[in-house]
């Protein structure tokens, strides 16, 4: 379960993120709430060398990623460092409510890093 949840038409079948009234797509107002499955593609990322906070400052900074969920919307993600453009990672909402993405197939090895 990735706790990142999402919009998605019962029209049209797009799926957005942040709540809206309709569809962007179709304008339909018929739609629920689903979970994604935390599948994504690793659209944009950079690498935070001044922490905003004193808990995000880590040795060698903290990545923040774009990623492309595979229902469609694209979300930020924090992630550890060492993702590039087109890696396939696997996205999972933390007890702090913040979304991370962790390359696919290391969710083992890369937990509690950055
Ligand atoms: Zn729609």
């Amino acid at each position: 379960m990735s706790g990142v949840m999402l919009q998605s038409c019962a029209a049209c079948g797009h799926s957005w993120q942040f709540r809206r009234a309709t569809c962007p797509a179709c304008g339909s107002p018929s739609f629920g709430e689903v979970e994604a499955g935390g599948g994504g593609t690793v659209w944009s990322v950079t690498t935070v060398l001044r922490a905003p906070l004193p808990e995000l400052d880590v040795p060698g900074g903290f990545g923040i990623a774009l990623v492309k969920l595979d229902e469609g919307p694209r979300i930020m993600c924090r992630t550890a460092a060492g993702l590039a453009i087109g890696d396939r990672v696997q996205v999972a909402v933390e007890d702090d409510g913040m979304p991370r993405a962790v390359r696919a197939g290391s969710e083992l090895e890369d937990a509690g890093s950055g």
